[in-house]
């Protein structure tokens, strides 16, 4: 690992003169992520800027009912938090099912959403990867591909994003608060992170000087409706082959609001609009959740080894679908 300065500032201000003026400079959450990437020399940072004692450590309830979750906020406190475990049990789900409690202990929200991808050729130095040495190639297309991408993928980049936590942000419709040198802004997360197009090494639309510095949930009624169901290959300490993030609301068999989220399918977490399209309105029952699935996979594309992921996105969809309608939607 090369060497590189440890920076501890005193401000968000601080922090993000300090990123303006060092590019070769990287924000440090709990470094589960990070420091990884630097022992195998894929990031080589000049210096760490330590952010996890600047954005106040907590979780704001909001008077709508939301919530806002400051950047710095460890995922086991997120998904331990009594307001998220009531009000959104998916986001809490999909944060146990990921890492290790370890691992959970450490990582932050705003690292969580900046984690880069598990292609393993990606970590290997002497493979062509186009996201970590762009215009190499990409060893994964015609390579080992089982855990990639069905849904967005490009002919530069196959990559899946590894968040579980995520899954769930986008099934939530949250907003990433951001501050950077030119100001505060919030992004929908549905902007926030990107597929790979031919610029695979540019994951987010977060400039190169800003900061995350929380979360924000809206108030989501049927919120307490939703889960979360992970597809591994272990049962624990597993990257997800596939994930889905739902919530149901039905009003007398009819389904009134849905939010679907799919993970490990794509470059971004992967918001499941046409699935969702289907659903509103029709009857609540396995011949819509097949529809549904349909719709959303008809543009799936499998590179080989991961061509059983299609079909497996189809039958988990709609079985989370079903156990959702089973608790019977919230109304
Ligand atoms: C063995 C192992 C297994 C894992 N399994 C899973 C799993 O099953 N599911 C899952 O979802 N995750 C898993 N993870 C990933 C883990 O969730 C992430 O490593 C973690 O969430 C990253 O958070 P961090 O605070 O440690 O980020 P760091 O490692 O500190 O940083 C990651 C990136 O975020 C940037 N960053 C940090 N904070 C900010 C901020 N406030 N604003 C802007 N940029 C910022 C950093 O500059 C860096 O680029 C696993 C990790 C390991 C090591
Ligand atoms: S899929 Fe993306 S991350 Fe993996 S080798 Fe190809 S370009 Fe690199």
């Amino acid at each position: 690992m090369k060497n590189f300065a440890y920076l501890r500032p005193e401000t968000v201000e601080g922090a993000i003169g300090l990123i303006a003026r060092n590019a070769n400079a990287k924000f440090l959450g709990g470094g589960t992520n990070l420091v990884d990437l630097m022992r195998e020399n894929i990031e080589q940072p000049d210096a760490v800027i330590d952010v996890t004692h600047l954005t106040r450590g907590g979780i704001d309830e909001l008077p709508d009912g939301g919530l806002l979750i400051h950047a710095s906020v460890r995922n086991s406190a997120v998904a331990n938090h009594p307001l998220v475990r009531e009000r959104y049990p998916v986001l809490s789900q999909a944060i146990l099912f990921g890492a290790s409690g370890q691992i959970r202990n450490m990582a932050t929200t705003g690292g969580n959403l900046m984690q880069r991808t598990r292609c393993l050729y990606f970590y290997d130095g002497t493979a062509r990867c186009n996201k970590r040495t762009p215009g190499s190639g990409c060893d994964a297309i015609g390579g080992f591909n089982r855990m990639h991408a069905i849904l967005g993928a490009s002919d530069s980049c196959i990559a899946t994003h590894p968040s579980d936590m995520c899954v769930a942000l986008a099934a939530l419709d949250a907003r990433v608060h951001i501050q950077g040198a030119r100001g505060e802004r919030t992004i929908p997360f549905a902007d926030f992170h990107r597929l790979p197009g031919n610029t695979p090494h540019e994951e987010t639309n977060l400039r190169s000087d800003e900061l995350i510095t929380a979360i924000q949930l809206s108030p989501l009624a049927f919120g307490k409706n939703s889960r979360y169901r992970k597809v591994r290959d272990r049962a624990s300490y597993a990257f997800a082959l596939l994930s889905v993030a739902a919530a149901l609301e039905i009003d007398a068999g009819t389904i009134t609001a849905v939010r679907l989220a799919l993970g490990g399918v794509a470059h971004k977490p992967w918001r499941a609009y046409q699935a969702e399209n289907t659903m509103l309105g029709a009857k609540a029952n396995r011949e819509t959740f097949e529809r549904a699935a349909e719709a959303e996979l008809s543009a799936a594309r499998g590179y080989g080894d991961n061509n059983f992921k299609i079909e497996l996105a189809k039958r988990t969809i709609v079985s989370v679908m079903s156990e959702l309608a089973d608790a019977g939607g919230v109304r």
